[in-house]
């Protein structure tokens, strides 16, 4: 575990989330190198909540990863909600665009690993002409079946990255970092969901004032309107959050 005394957290319907602004968010997350351990760093959002009130391990994994960063714009609201305020979302795919810049200045080595055939190729060279000398050693789709594990854990052990991005989205990312921790080699781990996707083009994100509007969600729909049936996670993580706020004010 990381001897610093951790950032603060808040308890969102059982799952744990840390209130981390970007900056600070990087800070930790470079604290890690050096370590000989591995630190598992999630983007939690409210899908991920909701997944895990129906899925045990995965609130598990969840509430012990060194760093629950607080993404979406929901969870910033229920965290208003339930009293307990978190200063900023902070997005996956922009933790992982400051990553980047951050490790080509300080020369960390980056591996991705995950998403379609050929993405992390592509998201490997736009990261690399965006932040000059930045170091990605390694891109591997693979995937989350565990026969396949050896061979992937062989290509990073070779590569010997600071750092590992896994795009399996969630939570088979989640619970592929953590069977595999003991055994990666890498200061930190962290699932980045559909993060390739944006970076190398293949997924259109939000304009920036969609965005600010906190908006970004419904543009996704429109774009992929196959993702309806999980996202109605959104409004279910809404009705849990303000039955939770009610009722821990009546009981106070
Ligand atoms: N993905 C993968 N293998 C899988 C499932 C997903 O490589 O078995 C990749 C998918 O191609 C995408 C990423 O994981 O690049 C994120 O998937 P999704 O959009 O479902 O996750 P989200 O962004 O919603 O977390």
């Amino acid at each position: 575990m990381n001897e610093r005394v951790g950032p603060r957290a808040i308890n969102v319907l059982g799952v744990r989330v840390h209130d981390v602004t970007y900056n600070e968010a990087l800070d930790i997350i470079e604290g890690f190198v050096g370590s000989t351990e591995t630190h598992q760093v999630a983007t939690v959002n409210p899908e991920f909540i909701m997944a895990a009130q129906e899925d045990e391990d995965f609130k598990e994994i969840l509430n012990q990863v060194s760093l629950a960063l607080p993404d979406g714009v929901g969870l910033l609201w229920g965290s208003h909600i339930l009293g307990q305020p978190l200063r900023q979302r902070v997005a996956g795919v922009d933790t992982v665009e400051r990553l980047a810049a951050l490790s080509a200045r300080k020369g960390y080595r980056l591996f991705l690993l995950g998403a379609a055939p050929g993405v992390a190729e592509e998201t490997a060279r736009c990261l690399c002409s965006r932040y000059s000398g930045l170091q990605v050693v390694g891109t591997c789709a693979g995937s989350a079946d565990v026969q396949e594990e050896p061979e992937i854990l062989k290509r990073i052990h070779d590569a010997r990255p600071d750092f590992l991005l896994v795009a399996y989205g969630a939570p088979k990312q989640e619970k592929w970092i953590y069977r595999n921790r003991s055994t990666l080699g890498v200061a930190m781990a962290m699932g980045v969901g559909g993060s390739f996707d944006f970076i190398s083009g293949r997924a259109v994100r939000a304009p920036r004032w969609i965005r600010r509007i906190g908006l970004e969600w419904l543009h996704r729909l429109y774009r992929e309107p196959w993702r309806w049936e999980r996202m109605l996670a959104l409004p279910r993580f809404a009705g849990s959050v303000l039955m939770e706020g009610i009722s821990s004010r009546l009981g106070r």
